[in-house]
């Protein structure tokens, strides 16, 4: 199945030992094995998770030495059909017509047709036998994998040069600035000079420039560590999935404890939570909150006095 999926021509199975061999002609695969699961492409880690329990080898083995293949590696059709069932989960970013024009754009694009072809035989050894304009693409080869027609790095969709103004625009749309705009392109897309692209973009962009300076960064302030559990406690209050939650944690073992705020969430209502919880596990030397309404109240102030 990983075979299937990752774009193998073909390969071959057997038992050696007790071990669990796979040939394939695919030489990225035998290196993406080999690294840590969390390094692997979103829609291959559930396969290496479920292959996980086997002692499992894959190595990689030239299609023209490859004399016997398995019967799946011969697949009539390798129609996106039945290898979607699980796989496709990483580009919920893209509309289909989106992915199709990606596709499409993709195809004529000759650096990355040159890369396609570079991924589907398989990396040279050193990087002097690639042409100089796939240099840059060598430090993150083994992220590089062909998804129907597409190229992914890792769980980001490179994007041909023809699209990728529309797709600057598309991540510059909030007026965000520099830093969220290249949070955004990390989750989605990928292309070699992305990050100088939108440093161009948000430097000639007024909005995003009144955004920034009234955003600015604030300093990170460092505290102290105490010497014992539940000396120093940060508290703060959040939302979600339309509820409010109320968290306390501890400095020292960074425990939390998380405690649900019903019905409109008050200073009495904080109080109480705090009062049950404190009453559990102690009282602290010091409760470090941000400077909310319900922290900041003369009744919290009596309550963090008495
Ligand atoms: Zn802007």
């Amino acid at each position: 199945m990983l075979a299937v999926v990752y774009g193998c021509e073909r390969f071959h199975t057997y038992i050696y030992g007790k071990r669990f061999i796979v040939e394939s002609d695919h030489k990225p695969l035998e290196m993406i094995h080999l690294k840590n699961l969390a390094a692997a492409p979103q829609r291959l880690q559930r396969l290496f998770l479920r292959i996980q329990p086997y002692d499992m080898r894959i190595t990689y083995r030239p299609g023209k030495d490859m004399l016997i293949a398995d019967g799946l590696s011969r697949l009539p059709s390798r129609d996106a059909s039945i290898i979607d069932l699980d796989v496709q989960v990483g580009l919920v970013q893209f509309s289909s017509q989106k992915l199709q024009s990606i596709h499409e754009e993709t195809c004529k694009d000759d650096e990355l047709q040159l890369l396609k072809e570079i991924i589907l035989e398989g990396w040279p050894e050193t990087q002097r036998q690639i042409p100089s304009n796939m240099k840059s693409y060598w430090p993150f080869r083994d992220e590089l994998v062909i998804d129907n027609g597409i190229i992914l790095k890792g769980d980001r969709v490179i994007i041909p040069t023809s699209m990728q103004t529309e797709i600057l625009n598309k991540i510059h749309e909030a007026h965000q600035g520099i830093q969220k705009m290249k949070l955004r392109a990390k989750t989605c897309v990928f292309w070699n000079a992305i990050n100088t692209d939108i440093d161009k973009m948000v430097k000639s962009c007024h909005l995003c420039q009144e955004f920034q300076k009234s955003q600015p960064a604030e300093t990170l302030m460092q505290h102290e560590v105490p010497t014992r559990p539940w000396q120093v406690l940060g508290s703060d209050l959040f939302y979600t999935e339309g509820q409010e939650f109320l968290i306390v944690c501890d400095y020292y073992s960074k425990f939390p404890i998380i405690r649900l705020v019903k019905g409109m969430g008050g200073t009495q209502t904080v109080i109480n939570i705090l009062k049950g919880i404190f009453s559990e596990q102690g009282i602290p030397e010091k409760l470090v909150t941000e400077n909310g309404p319900h922290y900041s109240s003369s009744s919290f102030k009596q309550f963090a006095e008495s």
